[in-house]
């Protein structure tokens, strides 16, 4: 099948490189020509465990192709996705200005049947403003007699494991409108995923503005697990219980499950924050207020101070003189994606106070100076008591640090050399925002230690 992606980011070239590996003819558009100049030279512009492989031999077996040509992408694909950026616009709500650009230019150039296909995260509705845009060039062009049919099918791929997920999904959510076209449209959409289906049915076919609402309610769903646990953590610290004997204790009932139930320093990453602003949102423009979600978000924007909390808790308000290592830049792990990245409020607390930051990222280094650099335009001369290190062995950031902080729970700061730490660190003390460790066992090595909601405050 001849396939366009419109928008070739994390969905786009995740999408376009595992469609291509299924024998597909891909052709990948973006209209940042660094980003295209880079894929056809043979670079990666994401770190995503698996995908440079995927994109190196689909393009050598020239499968998957790079390009800037809007006219010649649309030309290409009988079927286009669209997975544009939905930035959130200053009221919360998606901006949908790429996507609607993305959809008039199919209807600019498009010759013949398009599937046109929103997997780009989109409020209820979107898809019908999608087929109006196409529609209006169409009219304007003369060329009603096109026929085309638009196909909501959301993307559920978790960054650092995308390539994975997209591979292997849990489902594939195709949203179409029972018209003649439409019907066509998802007869080529069940051929293209049938591969995926060999072994059990995964696709659920529904309406357009169920498949739209599907994505918002996973991801809302899965903040308000994340919410929920980390305001149960910080009473868990009060009145002296432990979150993680308790996550347990819960995620036994198969009613609950052990999934997503871990407290920590708060959601971040370019989905949740937005998606659940946008839900809120459409809500808000329905006439309804969601107050569960509205909760969810406020309780995670706080929650990205704890950590900080903790430590001007134990040191005072003036950092001055101190220097904390911190491991962890990502918003999680295997990515370097540092969008709504928790540790960005951590180091614009820690370097107003006046410390030193020493960090480890395995990956991200780069994208954080890029994004400091922007959250710091009002006091760049700050970011010089930053440095950064993405060394195989992260305990080398620890020399002279007064704490150490873990945002993002990397495999590499799983079981460190706790005498080497001690050795290394001027005390040796650790604000861990991943629970990674046992509070008991750091006690007896004479770390002093403080998780989220352990009982180790
Ligand atoms: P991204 O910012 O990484 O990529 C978007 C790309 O679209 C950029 O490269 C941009 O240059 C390009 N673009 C913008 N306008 C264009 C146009 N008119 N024509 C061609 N290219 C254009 O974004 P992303 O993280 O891949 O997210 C894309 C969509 O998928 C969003 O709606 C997001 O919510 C959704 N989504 C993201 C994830 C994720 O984990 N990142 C998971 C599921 C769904």
């Amino acid at each position: 099948m001849n396939i366009t992606i419109i928008g070739t980011g994390y969905v786009g070239l995740v999408t376009g490189a595992c469609l291509a590996d299924i024998g597909n003819n891909v052709l990948c558009a973006d209209v940042d020509s660094r980003k295209i100049d880079m894929l056809k030279a043979g670079g990666i512009p994401i770190y995503e465990p698996g995908l440079s492989d995927v994109v190196e031999s689909n393009a050598a077996a020239r499968r998957l192709d790079f390009t800037t040509d809007i006219e010649a992408s649309v030309a290409h694909g009988d079927v286009q996705f669209i997975a544009v950026g939905t930035p959130p616009d200053e009221d919360g709500s998606a901006d949908l200005q790429y996507v609607l650009a993305a959809a008039r230019n199919i209807g600019r150039y498009m010759e013949g049947f398009k599937v046109v296909v929103d997997k780009s995260t989109v409020p209820v509705g979107t898809a019908d403003k999608v087929a109006a845009a196409i529609q209006e060039e169409l009219d304007t062009r003369g060329r009603a007699d096109l026929r085309f049919s638009v196909i909501s099918n959301p993307e559920f791929l978790k960054e650092g494991a995308a390539v994975e997920d997209f591979m292997r999904p849990d489902r594939i959510v195709i949203g179409y409108k029972d018209d003649e076209p439409g019907r066509e449209a998802l007869g080529w959409m069940r051929k293209l995923y049938a591969p995926f289906n060999r072994n059990h049915e995964r696709t659920r076919v529904m309406d357009v503005r169920s498949a739209e609402f599907t994505k918002y309610a996973a991801n809302a769903m899965l903040a308000t697990r994340i919410s929920f646990m980390n305001e149960l953590a910080n009473l868990a610290d009060r009145v002296g219980a432990d979150i993680e004997s308790v996550r347990q204790g819960i995620g036994s009932d198969p009613r609950i499950g052990y999934s997503f139930l871990y407290a920590g320093t708060g959601y971040g990453g370019s989905c949740f924050p937005k998606d659940i602003q946008a839900l809120t949102r459409i809500a808000r423009d329905n006439g309804q207020n969601l107050r569960v979600l509205e909760s969810v978000e406020a309780v995670n924007e706080d929650q990205k101070r704890v950590l900080t909390n903790k430590v001007l808790a134990r040191f005072g308000d003036k950092l001055e003189g101190r220097t904390f290592a911190l491991w962890g830049l990502a918003f999680k792990p295997n990515t370097d994606d540092m969008r709504e990245a928790p540790s960005r409020v951590i180091i614009d607390a820690l370097l107003r106070a006046g410390a030193k930051v020493v960090a480890h990222d395995p990956i991200a280094v780069e994208e954080t100076q890029r994004v400091l650099a922007l959250d710091f335009a009002d006091a760049p001369g700050l970011l010089e008591r930053m440095s950064y290190s993405s060394a195989k062995d992260p305990l080398e950031v620890l020399a002279n640090a007064d704490a150490l902080i873990i945002v993002t729970e990397w495999k590499a700061y799983r079981s460190p050399n706790l005498e080497r730490l001690k050795a290394l660190m001027k005390t040796p003390v650790i604000f861990d925002g991943r629970n990674l460790y046992e509070p008991g066992s750091m006690k007896d090595s004479g770390v002093v230690y403080q998780g989220i909601g352990r009982n180790s405050a």
